[in-house]
């Protein structure tokens, strides 16, 4: 997801030749309690004219200095998540050094709005962006590279985060150096370790019939968009967590499904299957924005690849299965596009039907043409996207599918 555009224009309008992206170095001590005290320093080398943060309102934060030129304005935010503050910093010009902004705040690690996930549960911690732990830049999009310490952590939890991951006596360092708009992390208790191609696989149980099918797709599915794709940037940690509410969530090298039943050889293999082959799925696509109608090359397009993947390893039958119920579910769906971020009928039902419409019209070899070369934008917005299908398949394909994405 995303700064591209912006290091672009940092790189033409500062004369800066390569400005680096944000970097966040945090401090933080988890209290078992259940409170979080955190310092954290976010490194900004773009000469932007102003930035934006959301933090959740359950933190308070205390006054820090502000950098030679920079002021700061606070104002309560309720998007994308109820109950933010948003910190606005404008610079009086373009700065041409980093500059550096400063963030100490303390408050409950819980909040009431959580995805459905508390934050710390009796296992241990998830935190992800949802939890709006972190100043999360405004757009959503903003990626950083990070260097984290978080102390306060029990021995007996197992740290799942993205990097380079080192435990210490009390808590985790945590280097990334590679860019993502999240920091997200699972600390619990009981979590054993496998790896196969493709993945880093975490679970409670790593006997139980779920967990040895989501390790045995996540490398199936692996090699099957590496055919297509090339090779897998990163390979992806996966942690198998439980929680009340069933859900996923995919980060670059980083994946969190719910444990849920641990299941028995007499179950289907095609659900575990088409779930984990759409969060691998996402290493090729997550790169458009979430707060907007573009949303559709994220989840849809990871939904339409894990339905082939769905055909590769289960057959046309089970392909068709899935294609028929999604008809079923979507017949009130409205449009994908025209009216912000999709809804989740549009994005996982009507977006991946979509696809596989516009893959009847225009051929498999064209439609696999047009999602590699897709993958490779380091960007991904509906106009690209439509700019490849005219290359590919003319202008009157991509007419009908922008028609298509609106109607
Ligand atoms: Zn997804």
């Amino acid at each position: 997801m995303r700064m591209i555009f912006a290091f672009a224009a940092a790189c033409l309008c500062g004369g800066n030749a390569l400005a680096a992206p944000p970097h966040y170095d945090v401090a933080a001590h988890f209290d078992p309690d259940g409170r979080l005290d955190a310092e954290v320093t976010i490194t900004l080398s773009e000469g932007e004219a102003e930035k934006a943060f959301l933090l959740s309102q359950r933190f308070a934060v205390q006054p820090t200095a502000l950098p030679h030129g920079v002021t700061m304005t606070v104002e309560p935010a309720d998007s994308p998540m109820p109950a933010l503050n948003r910190y606005v910093f404008r610079f009086a010009e373009p700065h041409a050094e980093p500059v550096k902004l400063h963030f100490r705040y303390a408050g409950p690690i819980d909040t009431e709005h959580d995805s459905g996930n508390k934050p710390l549960r009796p296992e241990g911690y998830e935190l992800f962006l949802d939890h709006m732990w972190y100043p999360v830049g405004a757009d959503i999009q903003t990626r950083f590279t990070v260097d984290a310490t978080i102390d306060g952590l029990a021995p007996d939890l197992v740290v799942v985060a993205q990097g380079d991951v080192t435990r210490t006596p009390d808590g985790v360092r945590i280097k990334r150096d590679f860019l993502d708009i999240d920091l997200p992390l699972v600390a619990m208790r009981g979590l054993e370790r496998a790896e196969a191609h493709g993945v880093e696989f975490y679970s409670r149980d790593l006997s139980a019939w779920r967990s040895r099918q989501y390790i045995k797709h996540s490398e199936a599915a692996a090699r099957y968009f590496e055919a297509m794709f090339g090779p897998l940037p990163r390979k992806v940690r996966m942690a198998q967590v439980w929680r009340e509410r069933s859900m996923g969530y995919a980060r670059t090298a980083y994946t969190v499904v719910t444990e849920g039943r641990a299941g028995s050889p007499e179950d289907s293999e095609v659900g575990p299957g088409r779930h984990v082959a759409h969060e691998i799925a996402h290493a090729w696509w997550m790169l458009a924005s979430p707060l907007t109608d573009d949303f559709w090359l994220v989840e849809s397009a990871a939904e339409y690849m894990s339905m082939r993947y769905v055909e590769q390893a289960f057959g046309a039958e089970e392909l068709a299965k899935n294609i028929a119920a999604k008809r079923e579910a979507t017949t009130k769906a409205g449009p994908v596009m025209g009216h912000g971020r999709p809804d989740r009928v549009q994005l996982y039902g009507k977006g991946p039907l979509l696809l596989v419409d516009l893959e009847h019209r225009i051929g498999r070899a064209a439609m696999d043409r047009l999602m590699i070369a897709m993958a490779k934008e380091p960007v991904h917005t509906t106009a690209i996207f439509l700019r490849h299908l005219t290359e590919i398949a003319g202008a009157d394909a991509a007419r009908e599918f922008d028609t298509a994405l609106h109607t």
